[in-house]
């Protein structure tokens, strides 16, 4: 799948200091009304009150420091141009770290200033080491072209910085390589062309001081998995040239960065956490939609997989994974309060989580303006990828300077650094992480100005415990970003990758970490490596092909019929959930539907086509257990991590109208089986513990089901993925473990981290899954607690009484 570009020209110089500084200020309208007030007004304008919670966020006053005194001149000066006076505290204890080599992480807030962190210590080793070179990697094209120009916006000599992707015109490429000391790219790039290029790139890696990596929370899961081995091909490359550059890694606030910034870089790192930024107060809002009247829902519950598949991204799911409309649907209450901001002359940003969704809410927002003041819905619009950038810059000029006062948006990664300091950030839907929401709702909040932000729930387990539990929100650190190096469907193709850069020698093997040698030995059976007494060699001609983004299988290509143009490929694991004939398919915001999956091909065609539904593939699934890695014996009851072959069919697809997420209707599919080998953490309980707790038999399998939807639900609250990362499976009794058991793997091939974060978190995951279900205040279960967007089951059997009762005779008996 690709990355939105939006590289060049921008109308605001200042993008790359971040500082929540004048500069967005001095653009902006004049004040709006108090954020206390306008939150008034709109909790008062339907009939119960739909705020949970409100928080207050104080202003923060900026901590400066002075600059560190290796600074040259010269770059001192060339910042003040740029209106950077002096540092902020955090800026100039991570850049000195740096400088004095130590490898550090700087893990602070949207528009915290992370990017002079890393500025200042590579910028004064180029100017004071004429031979020096800084190789910069961010998770997107666009983000690098921001970083390219705000580099050159110094104009320091010398330094000639450049991007190196896949856009880069092959005539560029020499002279990037030969004369820039600054190059620009992405993870991509680096796998693909650089390291397998070494030989030409051997004069620029000799002389690497630093190595940036920006927004490194981003190398999450299964890719962040590979970008680790990544780099570690890029220390072994450096290392033969004689190489040891320094690592700056640029983070939002994550739990414990030193740790998942040293498990990305294989290198040990210091963290440097305190932002000492300025920031305007927020009041900040937990709202729930109110429940609307019984008969005026959806269709009942159909057929379904069972939260088992592999990656469905959000785009499949749309915002509507709830089966019974059984609350506002939280599109449409997103849609009002924007239309009330609005209306009120506030600057509000909306976040949604699908572009659909986002077009959706601008479109309502406008029409009920237009209702009220013909002409004011002018002032609201849709941010989303499909655009060029051009049109994106000036949308979120437009927005800042006040022309227009609303825009609704997908995921913080497409705005430009500079959309900061808005007066109202509205949230629809939990955005999956903590660290996501703050991004969010960093957004709002211009440096002596008080700003509103609101969070309105889905009617989903995790949305629903999070606007009644805000200490889970306000008073808890964010995730850890979780990955796992040692995976071997990631070790095993990237020590294929290094072997055919440079022979693989058993010091090597130390540098790619647990699991290496075995991988190795692998590679060697299968005809892949050929061992030798001075290292293991790579057998073949052509290079190893090695998707980092794929989850799995052979990529299938996705062709619009009418034109045979590609539109971009899929991975093979994703393709039966995404592309089954009748599947609409979003590419860079145009949407199409799917005619046809040819599998023997890899390839879909497709036609452009904006149906007024979604499409929600649905599964079949069976699990057994391969090996047991670790468990605990607590009595009645286990606690298991260990592998687990999954295997899955998609059998058919529901459509959901878009606006109400109603269902349609349920149409068959045929399509084959596919097999998953990967990680689970799962528990067991002895039928006598079920007994005596007051389960009767015949209630175990829902009472088992119930746990496992809500436990699905809630793991995001332990780990950075969401609901669609994960699948579940329950049983009464299990062959593999002989007893009632409930099932949680990793939707990836080789496992992703998850499921070993949750054996990690047992009691602390299952305590929030316990409270969620048993503070929902429905009588047997709904789309809050325990009835899941993609049961294979159609959701039946479930007990909610009885999953309670589960939960607590497994919470008794483990340890804490
Ligand atoms: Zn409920
Ligand atoms: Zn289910």
């Amino acid at each position: 799948m690709t990355t939105n570009d939006f590289s060049t020209a921008r109308p605001t110089p200042r993008h790359d200091l971040e500082s929540s500084s004048a500069a967005t200020v001095s653009a902006g309208p004049g004040p709006g009304p108090a954020p206390a007030d306008l939150l008034r007004r709109l909790r008062a304008r339907g009939a119960g009150d739909p705020v949970t919670h409100v928080e207050r966020v104080p202003a923060r006053a900026g901590v400066p420091a002075p600059w560190p005194s290796w600074a040259p001149a010269e770059l001192r000066a060339a910042f003040a141009r740029r209106g950077v006076v002096a540092p902020w505290q955090h800026q100039a204890r991570a850049a000195t770290l740096a400088y004095e080599g130590e490898h550090v992480v700087v893990a602070t807030g949207t528009a915290s200033g992370k990017s002079l962190a890393y500025q200042l210590p590579a910028l004064a080793t180029l100017l004071a080491d004429p031979r020096a070179t800084v190789l910069y990697l961010a998770p997107t094209k666009a983000l690098a072209a921001d970083q390219l120009r705000a580099v050159s916006a110094l104009e320091l000599e010398g330094v000639r910085p450049a991007c190196y992707d896949g856009d880069t015109p092959r005539a560029e490429r020499e002279w990037i390589r030969r004369h820039s000391r600054f190059v620009l790219t992405n993870p991509d790039m680096l796998h693909h062309g650089i390291l397998p290029g070494h030989a030409q790139w051997s004069g620029f890696l000799r002389r690497l001081a630093y190595v940036v990596i920006d927004e490194c929370h981003t190398y999450r899961g299964v890719f962040g998995s590979h970008v680790a081995h990544v780099l570690r091909r890029l220390r072994r490359q450096c290392a033969r040239f004689g190489a040891t550059p320094v690592f700056v890694l640029a983070s939002a606030t994550s739990g414990d960065p030193a740790t998942a910034a040293g498990r990305l870089t294989g290198l040990p790192v210091t963290a440097v956490t305190e932002d000492a930024s300025p920031r305007g107060g927020v009041t900040f809002a937990l709202w729930e939609p109110p429940l609307l009247p019984p008969d005026s829902g959806g269709a009942p519950p159909q057929a379904s997989g069972d939260g088992s598949s592999p990656a469905a991204p959000p785009q499949a799911s749309g915002e509507h994974d709830d089966l019974r409309q059984v609350r506002r649907s939280a599109l449409r209450e997103t849609a009002d309060l924007l239309a009330d901001t609005v209306a009120e002359g506030v600057r509000t940003l909306a976040f949604v989580r699908s572009r659909k969704g986002a077009e959706v809410v601008a479109a309502n927002a406008r029409r009920s303006l237009d209702d009220a003041v013909p002409g004011l819905g002018g002032r609201v619009a849709a941010y989303r990828g499909g655009y060029l950038r051009e049109e994106r810059r000036e949308l979120e000029r437009a927005l800042l300077h006040g022309d227009l006062l609303g825009l609704a948006s997908t995921n913080a990664l497409e705005l430009g650094v500079d959309l900061v300091g808005l007066d109202a950030v509205l949230i629809c839907g939990y955005p999956g992480t903590r660290a996501s929401l703050w991004q969010q709702a960093g957004r709002a909040g211009r440096s002596g100005q008080e700003a509103l932000a609101v969070l309105v729930a889905r009617d989903d387990p995790l949305d629903t415990y999070l606007v009644h539990h805000p200490e889970a929100i306000f008073g808890a650190p964010v995730e850890a970003t979780v990955l796992d190096p040692a995976n071997r469907y990631v070790l095993a193709p990237q020590l294929a990758c290094a072997a055919f850069e440079a022979p693989l020698t058993p010091a090597d093997l130390a540098l790619f970490g647990d699991g290496a040698k075995e991988a190795v030995d692998e590679l060697v059976t299968a005809g892949a490596l050929r061992q030798r007494p001075t290292g293991w060699y790579w057998r073949h001609r052509e290079r190893p092909e090695v998707d980092l983004r794929g989850e799995g299988g052979a990529p299938v290509c996705v062709v619009e019929s009418a034109t045979g143009r590609l539109l971009g490929t899929v991975d093979g694991s994703s393709s039966h959930f995404l592309l089954h004939p009748g599947a609409v398919y979003l590419h860079q915001g145009v949407s199409y539907v799917v005619d046809d999956l040819d599998l023997a091909d890899g390839c879909a065609l497709v036609h452009v086509e904006e149906p007024d539904w979604s499409t929600h593939a649905r599964d079949v699934t069976d699990l057994s257990v391969v090996s047991v890695r670790s468990y605990v014996d607590a009595g009645p009851v286990g606690m298991f991590l260990g592998e687990v072959d999954v295997t899955s069919q998609v059998v058919s697809y529901q459509r959901r109208r878009i606006a109400t997420g109603e269902v349609i209707d349920t149409r068959p599919l045929d399509l084959p089986t596919r097999e998953l080998r990967t990680v689970a953490v799962w528990f067991t309980l002895s039928p006598q513990s079920l007994a005596l707790a007051g389960v009767q038999p015949a209630d175990v399998p829902g009472a088992l089901h119930a746990a496992e939807h809500a436990a699905i639900g809630l793991l995001p609250l332990m780990a950075t993925c969401d609901r669609w990362d994960i699948g579940g499976l329950s049983t009464a009794v299990h062959p593999d473990t002989e007893a009632p058991t409930v099932f949680v793997y990793d939707g990836h091939p080789g496992g992703a981290g998850f499921a070993e974060r949750a054996y990690g978190t047992a009691s602390a995951w299952l305590r929030a899954t316990r409270d969620a279900i048993a503070e929902c205040g429905c009588e047997t279960g709904c789309p809050s607690c325990v009835q899941s967007p993609k049961c294979g089951n159609g959701n039946n059997p479930l007990s909610k009484p009885d999953a309670i009762q589960v939960l607590d005779v497994v919470l008794a008996n483990l340890p804490d």
